[in-house]
C-alpha cells in the first residue's frame, strides 16, 4: 500500500472523534460519580449536625432538670443563681439562664426585672399553657439582654408558696451556627437550618444571615415539611446568581430543617478537573498511537527506497516519501564523487564543491541536519535562494583500530520542510544512507568489468555522455586493441591469452591519469577516455601506452615473448556514436597498416599510408585477416564468426 498524507488524515478524524466521544464520556461520568459523592457527603453533615443539635437539646434539657431540683430543693434564689451563672459560664452555648418566679424575673449576669408578670406573657419562650415538668421549646427570636439570636428551652415547675415559676435557657444560634460551619459539602459547601413554621433561617455559617428568610425553602417544600416529610433533596435553586443544591432533613426536637449543600458549579468544576487529566493522558495516548503509525509508516515506505536500482528511482520514491511524512518542497540528493572531490546531483544535474563546513559536522559537531538558510549554504543558495533546508549529511562511519573515521557518501538536502522533527530526521536519513550506499555498490558492481577490473562498455557510454554535455574540457576516445591474439590463443593457449588480457589492463591502469575512464571493451578489446588540451598530447600518451606494451616481455615457459597493440583515437565530440566510430576507423587503419602503432582519425597521413600495408609489429604469430572496421565487425555477428 502507498504511504499518503491521506491515510494519515483518515485515521485521524475518527481517532479525533473518539477521543471528544470518550472525553465527553469520562466527563459525563465523573460529573455523575462527584455529585454522587457531593450528595452522600451532605447527607453525612446533616446527620453530624443533628447529633449536634440533639446533644446540646439534651444538655440544656439536662441543666434545667438540675436547676429546678437546685431551687425546689434550697428554695433559695441566690443558690440558684450561682449555679446558673456557672453554667453560662462554662457552657458558651448557653447565653442566658433566667428564672421567672411569680412575676420577677431574674437572669444571669445580675439581672433582675421586677412586675414582668404581664410584659413575660409576649416573651417567645413563655407557653401560656405549660405543665409543671414539662419542657417547651420557643420559636427563633432574638434575645432582650444580648440582643442575640437565640431559642430558648423552658421548664415550668411548682414551688410551694409561688404561682408561676419558670426555668429558661437560651441556646445562642451564633454559637451553633460557628461549630456546625466547619461541616462544609465539598470546598465551599455549608449547613444551615431553618425554622419550619417561619421559615427563617436559624443556623447559617455567616451570621447575618440569621432571621432571614430562606431562599432555599420554597413555601411548597415547607408545607411538604409540615405535612411530615422527613427529608428530599433540592437539586438546584438560584442564589445570588449562582445555582446551588441542598439535601435536608427534619430535626424533630428542634422542628428544623437541616439543609446540607454547594454550588452546582463547584460539582462540574472537579469534574472538569478530572476530565482535563483524562483527556491530556487520552491527548498522550492519541498523540503516541500518531507517532506509532507514522513510525512504522516511515519504516515501511524507508524499506522500499532499498529496491531502486537507479539514481532516478532512489530519487523519485525519497521525494514520495519525504513529501508524503515530513511534507517538503523540494528534495536534493547530491553523491560524492571521491575521485573529484565533488558533489553530483544527477537529478537536477548539478556539481558542486563540498561545503568546506561540512567536514566540521563529519568530523562530529554535529551529528544531524539543522535547518540552513540561504545565506549560510553555498549550495542552499543556489538550490534554493528563498527559503530554509535542512542540509543531512549521509555519512559512512567505519572503525579502522579505535578510530572511528568518517566517509562522506553524499549529503541530502530537504527544503522547506513541515514537520522536520529528529526523530523522523534520524530514521529518514539511516535509511537514504543504506539506499544510496547499496545503490552506489549496485552501479559499481554493474560498471566493472570482473576480470580485469577495469569499467565496462555501458560505464564508458554514460561517462562519455556526460562528458560530452560539459564544454569545458577536451576529451580523447582511444579504441585498444590486441595484435593479433587469436594467434596468441593458438600458440600459448587461452589461460595464457588471459595473463596477457591482465597484464593490458595493469599497463593501462599504470599508463593513464587516474581522471580517465580506463574500460575493457570486450574480449581483447579496450578503451580509454582521457583529457588532453590537444590532439598531440593526446597521441603522445597514448603512443607512449604503445610502447609500454610493446617494451614488455612476457615468459611462457623458458621463452619470453613480446605483445603489441594497435590504437585509434578521436576527439570526443558531436555525437558519442560517431566518436567510437571514428576512432574504430583510425584503428581499422593501423590494422591495415602494419599493427602496433596510433592512428588519430583526422589525421590524412594515416589515410595514405594505409594503402602502404607493407608494416607489421614486433610479433606476426598469425597474417592480418579481418580487413573489416571493428565497428563494423561488431554490428553483424555472422561476419566476425566468418572472420574468427
Ligand atoms: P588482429 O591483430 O587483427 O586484431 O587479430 P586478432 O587475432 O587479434 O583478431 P580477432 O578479433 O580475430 O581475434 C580475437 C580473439 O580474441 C578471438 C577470441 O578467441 C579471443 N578472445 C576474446 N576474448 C578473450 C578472452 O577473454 N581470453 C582469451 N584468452 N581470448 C579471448
Ligand atoms: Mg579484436
Ligand atoms: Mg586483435
Amino acid at each position: 500500500m502507498d504511504f499518503k498524507p491521506k491515510y494519515l488524515i483518515n485515521l485521524v478524524l475518527p481517532l479525533f472523534v473518539l477521543l471528544i466521544a470518550t472525553l465527553v464520556y469520562i466527563g459525563y461520568s465523573d460529573y455523575k460519580a462527584i455529585r454522587e459523592s457531593a450528595y452522600s457527603q451532605a447527607r453525612a453533615n446533616i446527620s453530624v449536625a443533628q447529633d449536634y443539635l440533639n446533644q446540646h437539646y439534651t444538655a440544656a434539657n439536662n441543666q434545667l432538670y438540675l436547676l429546678s431540683e437546685i431551687l425546689q430543693d434550697k428554695e433559695d434564689i441566690a443558690t440558684f443563681l450561682t449555679a446558673a451563672q456557672y453554667v453560662v459560664d462554662h457552657q458558651n452555648k448557653f447565653l442566658e439562664v433566667g428564672l421567672l418566679m411569680d412575676s420577677t424575673y431574674y437572669g444571669t449576669n445580675r439581672l433582675k426585672f421586677e412586675d414582668v408578670a404581664d410584659r413575660v406573657r409576649h416573651r417567645p419562650w413563655y407557653a401560656e399553657a405549660q405543665q409543671s415538668g414539662a419542657t417547651f421549646l420557643s420559636p427563633f427570636y432574638r434575645s432582650n439582654s444580648t440582643k442575640k439570636w437565640c431559642v430558648a428551652l423552658t421548664r415550668a415547675l411548682e414551688v410551694p408558696g409561688k404561682g408561676d415559676v419558670r426555668i429558661v435557657i437560651e441556646l445562642d444560634a451564633s454559637a451553633m451556627s460557628e461549630d456546625l460551619s466547619s461541616l462544609r459539602t465539598m470546598k465551599d459547601g455549608y449547613v444551615f437550618a431553618v425554622e419550619s413554621e417561619s421559615g427563617q433561617v436559624v443556623i447559617h455559617p455567616d451570621p447575618s444571615r440569621l432571621g432571614t428568610a430562606s431562599v432555599s425553602l420554597s413555601p411548597d417544600i415547607l408545607d411538604d415539611i409540615l405535612n411530615g416529610e422527613q427529608a428530599g433533596e433540592i437539586p438546584s435553586y438560584a442564589y445570588q446568581d449562582e445555582y446551588k443544591f441542598s439535601v435536608y432533613e427534619t430535626n424533630q426536637r428542634f422542628g428544623w430543617v437541616l439543609l446540607s449543600g454547594t454550588r452546582n458549579q463547584e460539582i462540574t468544576a472537579n469534574a472538569l478537573k478530572l476530565g482535563v487529566v483524562g483527556g491530556t493522558l487520552l491527548a498522550m495516548l492519541f498523540f503516541i498511537l500518531l507517532v506509532g503509525y507514522l513510525h512504522s509508516r516511515v519504516h515501511q515506505t524507508g524499506g522500499q527506497l532499498l529496491e531502486a536500482l537507479e539514481f532516478e528511482d532512489l530519487h523519485l520514491q525519497l521525494t514520495k516519501l519525504l513529501k508524503n511524512t515530513i511534507g517538503c518542497s523540494q528534495v536534493y540528493l547530491f553523491v560524492m564523487n571521491e575521485k573529484e572531490g565533488v558533489l553530483e546531483e544527477p537529478h537536477h544535474h548539478l556539481r558542486v564543491a563540498v561545503p568546506t563546513d561540512l567536514f566540521c559536522r563529519l568530523s562530529g559537531c554535529q551529528q544531524l541536519g539543522r535547518d540552513c538558510q540561504p545565506e549560510q549554504d553555498l549550495i542552499v543558495r543556489q538550490i534554493s535562494p528563498n527559503v530554509p533546508c535542512i542540509r543531512l549529511p549521509l555519512v559512512n562511519t567505519a572503525r579502522s583500530g579505535h578510530i572511528p573515521t568518517n566517509q562522506l557518501v553524499g549529503v541530502l538536502y530537504i527544503c522547506q520542510p513541515g514537520m522536520a522533527y529528529p526523530f523522523f530526521v534520524k530514521m529518514i536519513v539511516n535509511y537514504t544512507l543504506s539506499a544510496l550506499n547499496q545503490l552506489l555498490l549496485t552501479q559499481h558492481i554493474r560498471s566493472e568489468d570482473q576480470m580485469t577490473g577495469l569499467k565496462n562498455k555501458n560505464y564508458l557510454r554514460k561517462q562519455m555522455e556526460q562528458r560530452l554535455a560539459e564544454t569545458q574540457a577536451q576529451y580523447y576516445l582511444a579504441m585498444i586493441d590486441i595484435d593479433d591474439f587469436k594467434s596468441i590463443n593458438d600458440t600459448y593457449g587461452h589461460l595464457f591469452g588471459d595473463k596477457v588480457i591482465l597484464m593490458i589492463a595493469a599497463l593501462m591502469k599504470r599508463g593513464f591519469r587516474a581522471n580517465s575512464v580506463l574500460c575493457r571493451y570486450g574480449g581483447e578489446e579496450f578503451a580509454v577516455l582521457m583529457a588532453a588540451s590537444d590532439i598531440d598530447e593526446a597521441k603522445e600518451r597514448l603512443e607512449a601506452f604503445r610502447a609500454s606494451v610493446a617494451g614488455q616481455k612476457i615468459r611462457v615457459s623458458d621463452k619470453s615473448c613480446s605483445i603489441t597493440v594497435s590504437v585509434g583515437f578521436a576527439l570526443l565530440q558531436e555525437g558519442m556514436e560517431s566518436t567510437i566510430s571514428q576512432a574504430d576507423k583510425a584503428l581499422y587503419r593501423v590494422k591495415s597498416q602494419g599493427k602496433n602503432q596510433v592512428f588519430d582519425a583526422e589525421d590524412p597521413s594515416s589515410e595514405s599510408s594505409a594503402a602502404m600495408s607493407g608494416k607489421t609489429g614486433p610479433i606476426n604469430h598469425a597474417k592480418l585477416k579481418n580487413t573489416k572496421p571493428f565497428s563494423e565487425v561488431r554490428q553483424s555477428a555472422t561476419l566476425t564468426t566468418i572472420d574468427d
